[in-house]
């Protein structure tokens, strides 16, 4: 087993690009795992791979340290469906008190097949972008529910799991401060211009926290988050 060594759960987003920066400042060797679970946009998953690509190229250091990325499939997700993010459902609030981009059991889908793709790579260490402060109400983002599921891998496979996560205190503004801190200018800008939050998959509109429809929640977030970054 190899302690130093991180797994990161990386969708091409603004958090996991940041999770990965962070990782690569810690570990000696990072890998890469997202997931394909029947998301209605593909910009997701072409941002996983440029994000990357752009990584490698910026950051020679990182470039170094940054090893194999796995893409799962986890259609269940799409199978069961119900939620916006893979079905054409309005983004509203639903019935149960929760946005309907709320996908049930995802964050503990993922990070048990991360844990297992983990074990096969001798990697003990998950890093992952969970937010307990600008969470949308999640529940499978919360703090708790992530120690929970970390206990129940390192039970089930006898192996000490680790989740770490960086963003779990911190809000958008504080995400952005963080991705300076690590890689500067460089990665604010790659982080910007690459990474994809929105969740209707825009890529035509360019504002200045980067592309995205403006109006989705997952836009709102990220554009208030950089105005009050640039404003400190
Ligand atoms: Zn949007």
């Amino acid at each position: 087993m190899n302690t130093n060594s991180a797994l990161v759960l990386f969708s091409g987003g603004q958090d996991s690009t940041t999770c990965l920066a962070w990782a690569l400042a810690r570990f000696a060797q990072v890998e890469t795992v997202g997931f394909g679970y029947g998301q209605r946009h593909h910009t997701e998953m072409e941002a996983r791979v440029n994000v990357l690509s752009a990584l490698r190229q910026r950051f020679p250091d990182w470039a170094a340290r940054l090893g194999e990325d796995h893409v799962l499939s986890l259609d269940v997700l799409k199978q069961i469906g119900g939620t916006a993010l893979t079905n054409a459902m309005a983004i509203e609030m639903g019935a149960d008190g929760l946005p309907t981009t709320f996908v049930p059991g995802r964050n503990v889908m993922f990070l048990t097949a991360a844990a297992a793709l983990g074990y096969r790579r001798g990697i003990t260490d998950l890093v992952g972008g969970m937010c307990e402060t600008d969470f949308s109400g999640y529940p499978d983002c919360r703090d708790k529910t992530i120690a929970a599921v970390a206990e129940a891998l390192t039970l089930a496979l006898a192996r000490r799991v680790t989740v770490h996560t960086p963003l779990m205190w911190i809000d958008k503004a504080a995400t952005w401060s963080l991705a300076e801190e690590l890689g500067g200018k460089s990665l604010i800008d790659l982080i910007r211009d690459e990474t994809a939050t929105c969740y209707e998959g825009d890529r035509t509109h360019r504002h200045d926290w980067g592309y995205g429809c403006g109006v989705c929640p997952a836009c709102d977030l990220r554009a208030k988050g950089y105005m009050k970054y640039i404003s400190r």
